[in-house]
């Protein structure tokens, strides 16, 4: 069994992770049961996905706060 890492944000397949269940994730990320149930889906055929984020959206979200400073700067 394999764990999907999807990007929240865009749906890219970030990472494939050869974790056995949905335990280790949450153990994994330290998650409890709400995040769990959050961020942890099981599709129809058995799969196991996590919400994450990937590099290229982590980068946008990071650069999201100095362009709205920048604007407010602007203006
Ligand atoms: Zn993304």
């Amino acid at each position: 069994m394999a764990i999907h890492y999807r990007c929240r944000h865009c749906e890219t397949e970030v990472g494939l992770l050869p974790f056995d269940s949905e335990e280790s994730v949450r153990k994994l990320h330290q998650l409890n049961e709400e995040e769990a149930e959050q961020y942890i889906h099981k599709d129809h055929n058995g799969d196991t996905t996590v919400d994450c984020i990937c590099e290229h959206c982590e980068e946008s979200l990071k650069q999201f706060p100095d362009y709205y400073a920048l604007k407010k700067w602007l203006q």
